[in-house]
């Protein structure tokens, strides 16, 4: 179809491309626009099929939209009076900012071009057309090398000793005009016709073509947006910004897109042309100085914005163009905006009463928040990176390089900030993690077990940066010709994926009001509770801040694996009898009993959910590769004596823990099972805990949760030595507290059994990691590794379902967990915790399930509050 904009009123909108139905909307509202049509949609797909060239039944159609333009404009396309000359303009319906092609001042020829000079009595801006055109028409249509083209004025340029085409009089820009024309003709490409309509037939075609060039398809595929053709083509009456001193070119948003206050924000350049503002050759002037210079102008811009932002309910972006001191507006669609800006927006916007709270809530995405629930660098100061890598996860951190763990930890315990530097990580690399404020990797991406883990942590992460060549042995890092060694500060940025020497700038991220004001009207919205996944009672602290009302997830290993823990965890693995292995097991107990009774101070009666010992042994002790190394190394200097038993000890030991697969081996409550004390340690620690703070009138709410339960005996067992050692407990200390007890669902047989578990347990939590490797039967280091991007490439798997949860098959799993264990055990609680706790969609199908709460990391709780209440007004809008 094709559609003048005058009459595009009523044109369903997904035909007409958002720039389109700007364009169409801005004609209803009586705003002034350059005429012009809109080839739909729907003729996208039919234009393909033709090999791209338009059927003659479309071009005809072209031909009696273009007449009304003619008449609307007084003008005729190649006129020997009043030429018209038109742009070309690409769109489709979704937001794909410079990936496709336009092509301006269509229809100038050697004739025309004399004639808009002797009409205007303006020779230079005549031929200031021509050469744009000619540049347009070669690089989209004939498709010749930029720099080609390029070159072709460049002796021009010299000659007038200036650096652009903007900065040429007359004379040398009709040069350039020759100097291109020649340059076609010599590119073997074809020339560029003369006549007007055979032009514009080219450069729609072109135009077209470029749904598929490399730039849009890269795009689409990054942002996972259909490969479908859905192009829309706008043809359109040129308006010139170029035309006199009175003319400009300029593009305003209504409100400032990067901090969200309400002033207008934007730029231009006086005699200037389309893209003149976004290209940096020339230096744009503020708005401000086109309110001093064309104050009418202004004042009408300034009307225009507010229709428009009143008539979208949103923030709007407006390319405009003002010729001989008549505006023209040319595009409008909503601003892209920063995460700080957005919550600003529309937190503005619900005061002001132009939208309602539910749409405030829907307006920010809840993805783009990881911009600023980290620490950040400071956008104000320019540095140059000196590499880029994979933003594996969000925030910046500076600090010193280190490039192993021990290292890491010893810095880490002189309260030094280090960065971990690794050509790759693996699980050992948990614990310098622990110890660093980030991680720097040279192989890996987005889903890479340091990029996960850190994320996990709320530590910023780069990833999968090529550039730098790591030397462990050598403790230093090469990046160019640049050196790098242990000590040395670094920053990185997890949220651009650059890396820079020194220390560059930061801003911490604070929740601003309107952020803690947004959050609050979610909260009278969402239904589903959100707890954080946190390990100690720092992060507790923070996750309260963030307004977590409990802890889903506190993972008690985590907290052996500090450099004073450590130890006595592996004197407590290495043991010759029960004995032994309990006074170790003592010594561990009262440190964790500190840690639990902060914790539990941190979030004053909220629950608390502490899963018991979940890793295998063998990951506190050094890993089999590095001992063996080790050992041969001391065999063949011929060590001997204490030093070399120990070892030799040590790696019989490592031998024996040594599993043909850990992940379905001996470890979560098949460990406590087999090691009764290990979890009497861990009990006792958090009971007594409990039993302090309660005794010292503080509220506490355990929650104890069984790991990797696959068995209702198994559970059967534990919770018979839950009971037994909490009942002791709390006589001892003649307190009485409230406890519950549950069971992480990760492994399929408890999902499938779950009737059986539901009746000893007061709380399923879902462990999605887990329940989504068992249930593909994937480990997810290999995974990620070996086979997933190829999976996702291959379209075999939609999306990475160690991110997006996978609805079918462990969404199957949770529903039938759920349902049964509900018939059993009508309030029985749901939860789930795992890295998919803070994303839409997850939360969307836990929704769905009347899953209680999802636990995600302390940074993600803002995000998993709003997108909670998100799900509820989403679905409140389809039921209406
Ligand atoms: P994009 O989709 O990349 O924003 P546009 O179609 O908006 O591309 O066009 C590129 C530039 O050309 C913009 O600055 C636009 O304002 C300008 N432009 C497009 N059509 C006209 C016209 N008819 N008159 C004057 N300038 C135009
Ligand atoms: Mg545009
Ligand atoms: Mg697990």
């Amino acid at each position: 179809m094709i559609v003048n904009f005058n009459q595009a009123a009523d044109v369903e909108r997904t035909l007409l491309g958002l720039k389109g139905t700007g364009l169409a909307d801005m004609v209803s509202l009586g705003l002034s626009v350059p005429p012009g049509f809109i080839i739909t949609t729907d003729v996208s797909g039919r234009v393909h099929d033709n090999g791209g060239i338009m059927p003659d039944d479309v071009w005809q159609g072209v031909l009696d939209a273009l007449k009304q333009v003619e008449q609307q404009t007084g003008r005729t396309f190649g006129g020997a009076q009043s030429p018209l000359l038109l742009s070309v303009r690409s769109g489709s319906n979704v937001l794909m900012p410079g990936m496709m092609d336009t092509i301006l001042n269509i229809g100038i020829s050697d004739s025309v071009v004399e004639t808009l000079a002797r009409d205007t009595g303006n020779t230079r801006y005549a031929y200031d057309c021509y050469r744009r055109f000619l540049q347009f028409y070669a690089e989209i249509v004939l498709q010749i090398d930029k720099r080609t083209i390029q070159a072709a004025s460049r002796g021009v340029l010299n000659s007038a000793n200036v650096e652009y085409e903007d900065e040429l009089d007359e004379a040398r820009m009709k040069e350039v005009v020759d100097a291109l024309k020649k340059m076609v003709e010599e590119s073997g490409r074809g020339g560029i016709p003369e006549a007007p309509l055979d032009q514009l037939r080219a450069a729609v075609r072109a135009v077209y073509a470029s749904w598929n060039n490399p730039r849009a398809i890269t795009y689409r595929r990054l942002y996972r947006i259909a490969m479908e053709h859905g192009a829309s083509i706008t043809i359109q009456a040129m308006v010139y910004g170029n035309l006199n001193e009175n003319s400009a070119t300029g593009m305003m948003n209504t409100r400032d897109p990067t901090t969200g206050e309400k002033t207008l924000y934007g730029e231009f350049i006086s005699q200037a042309q389309g893209e003149d503002v976004l290209s940096g050759r020339l230096a744009p002037l503020s708005l401000k100085q086109l309110g001093e210079t064309m104050p009418v102008v202004f004042d009408q811009l300034k009307k225009a914005g507010r229709m428009l932002e009143e008539h979208y309910r949103d923030v709007q972006e407006i390319e405009f163009t003002v010729q001989d001191n008549e505006l023209f507006l040319l595009q409008t669609r909503k601003s892209p905006r920063t995460a700080r800006a957005a919550i600003k927006i529309a937190v503005d916007m619900a005061r002001e009463d132009l939208i309602s709270r539910e749409q405030a809530l829907m307006m920010v995405n809840t993805e783009t928040l990881n911009q600023i629930l980290h620490q950040n660098i400071d956008s104000n100061v320019a540095v140059k990176s000196v590499a880029r890598g994979v933003p594996a996860s969000p925030g910046a951190a500076c600090g010193s390089v280190v490039f192993d763990i021990e290292s890491a930890e010893r810095s880490a315990e002189m309260k030094q900030q280090v960065i971990l530097v690794r050509p790759e990580t693996t699980t050992e690399d948990v614990r310098g993690l622990a110890a660093a404020v980030g991680v720097l990797t040279r192989r890996g991406g987005r889903t890479s077990h340091a990029a996960v883990v850190a994320r996990g942590m709320g530590k910023p992460c780069v990833a999968g940066c090529e550039a730098i060549i790591v030397n462990t042995e050598a403790r230093e890092f090469t990046v160019g010709d640049v050196t790098v060694r242990e000590g040395d500060i670094i920053t990185i940025d997890g949220s651009s994926g650059r890396v820079f020497l020194g220390k560059v700038p930061m801003r911490r991220s604070q929740l601003t009001d309107e952020f803690r004001e947004l959050l609050a009207w979610c909260d009278q919205v969402r239904a589903m509770g959100v707890r954080a996944n946190t390990d100690s009672p720092e992060d507790a602290k923070l996750a309260m801040e963030f307004g977590a009302e409990g802890i889903g997830l506190c993972r008690t290993e985590q907290m052996f694996q500090t450099a004073d823990r450590l130890p006595v965890m592996r004197a407590m693995i290495m043991s010759h009898t029960e004995r032994e292995r309990r006074e170790h097991l003592k010594e561990l107990s009262a440190m964790q009993q500190q840690d639990f009774i902060d914790i539990f101070n941190a979030m004053q009666g909220r629950p608390v959910t502490f899963r018991l010992l979940d890793a295998p042994l063998h990951e506190f002790l050094i890993p089999l590769d590095t001992l063996l190394m080790e050992v041969a190394l001391l065999r063949a200097q011929g060590a001997r004596g204490r030093e070399m038993e120990a070892k030799e000890e040590l790696l019989s030991k490592v031998l024996q823990l040594k599993e043909t697969n850990p992940m379905m081996g001996l470890r979560g409550c098949r460990l406590g099972i087999l090691f009764p004390e290990i979890n009497e340690m861990q009990l006792n620690a958090i009971f007594e805990a409990a039993c302090n703070v309660a005794r010292n009138g503080g509220e506490v709410n355990p929650e104890i949760m069984i790991p990797l339960v696959g068995h209702v005996n198994e559970l059967k067992l534990l919770r018979g030595q839950v009971d037994t050692i909490a009942a002791k407990v709390m006589e001892r200390y003649r307190v009485e507290i409230p406890y519950k007890f549950g069971a992480l669902i990760e492994i399929p047989r408890a999902a499938l059994t779950a009737a059986k578990l539901a009746d000893i347990c007061d709380f399923f939590s879902f462990g999605t990691n887990d329940l989504t490797q068992t249930t593909f039967g994937f480990s997810r280091d290999d995974a990620e590794r070996k086979f997933l991007l190829h999976y996702l490439d291959q379209g075999i798997l939609n999306n990475n379902p160690f991110e997006t949860i996978d609805v079918e098959g462990v969404g199957r799993l949770m529903a039938i967990a759920g349902h049964d264990g509900r018939q059993v055990k009508e309030d029985l609680v749901l939860g789930i915790c795992g890295e998919h706790g803070g994303e839409l969609e997850t939360i969307r199908f836990c929704q769905s399930l009347a899953v209680n709460y999802v636990s995600c990391s302390a940074f993600q709780v803002p995000i998993a509050r709003l997108a909670a209440a998100q799900v509820v007004i989403a679905q409140k809008l389809k039921s209406q």
